[in-house]
């Protein structure tokens, strides 16, 4: 069969699932469908995988809509509806929350992302789904660690399985394996119709994990295979030869909140 984008991520989330125990049987999963490539991509190698899988799991897919005038959820409904995918669209007014909440030095798409889990979370546990699928990417994961890193002084990524702050859901990343550059041949392959919000807050695209992103680009054409490796460094860590044993409250100089990082305002 030909590995076309498609075939690739169906056979990394498989290899995701597989290494990391994502997926038992009688799970239900639930897919939080932004609408973007990602969540696309991972949604339809999930259906496919569901189809072959020695498992027996159930899959729907549940789009938060941050407010009618910023997210239109027609052309992602009706594509579900033609290929027969379960879907459920929760709607909410999140981009005014925002809007009234926001305080100085928060991101208001991060604001606004921890929102509409809060939302997927809360209908996730009361309709039983067991498992919540979040299309987060291999670059997401490296981008998260080295944020962290850089601006919070902190050794930590994202986990392809854990449990919700709330305790009540279980989250999976099966894309882990899976570049952003996959993800977009794949949607594009898939035909899926993206859907983006947008809203005033847009602006706030431009903040660090763009900045990390671009870094990350550089690197990787000087050293290609370099994502891959900070991959994997996430899952070799040599506590030994680190300060977890001994830090406490290491001291640090902090650059104060706002103070630009190559043209990037810290936010
Ligand atoms: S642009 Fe940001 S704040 Fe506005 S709806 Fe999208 S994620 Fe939310």
């Amino acid at each position: 069969m030909k590995n076309t984008p498609f075939r690739k991520v169906i056979r990394l989330v498989g290899k995701a699932i597989g290494d990391f125990g994502l997926i038992e049987d009688g799970d239900r999963v639930q897919v939080a469908l932004s609408g973007g490539k990602d969540s696309w991509s991972l949604l339809y190698a999930l259906r496919e995988l569901q189809r072959k899988a020695p498992v027996r799991f159930e899959l729907a897919a549940v789009t938060i809509n941050p407010g009618k005038s910023v997210f239109e959820t027609d052309p992602l409904v009706a594509r579900l509806a033609h290929d027969r995918v379960g879907c459920h669209v929760i709607q909410g007014n999140i981009v005014q929350v925002v809007d009234q909440y926001l305080t100085e030095g928060t991101n208001p798409c991060a604001f606004c992302a921890r929102l509409r889990r809060g939302m997927l979370y809360t209908y996730a546990a009361r309709e039983g789904w067991n498992k919540i699928a979040l299309g987060h990417h291999l670059d997401d994961f490296v981008e998260t660690l080295l944020l962290n890193m850089l601006f919070n002084g902190t050794i930590k990524g994202m986990s392809p399985l854990m449990k919700a702050d709330d305790q009540r859901n279980i989250i999976i990343r099966p894309l882990v394996f899976v570049t952003e550059e996959t993800t977009r041949a794949c949607a594009r392959e898939l035909d899926a119709p993206i859907v983006e919000c947008s809203c005033s807050f847009d602006e706030s695209r431009i903040h660090r994990r763009v900045w990390v992103k671009s870094m990350l680009a550089r690197i990787e054409a000087e050293v290609p295979g370099a994502k891959s490796n900070l991959l994997a460094a996430m899952g070799r860590v040599h506590h030994r030869h680190l300060l977890t044993a001994w830090a406490r409250d290491l001291p640090s100089e902090q650059p104060e909140r706002g103070e630009q990082v190559r043209g990037i305002t810290h936010r």
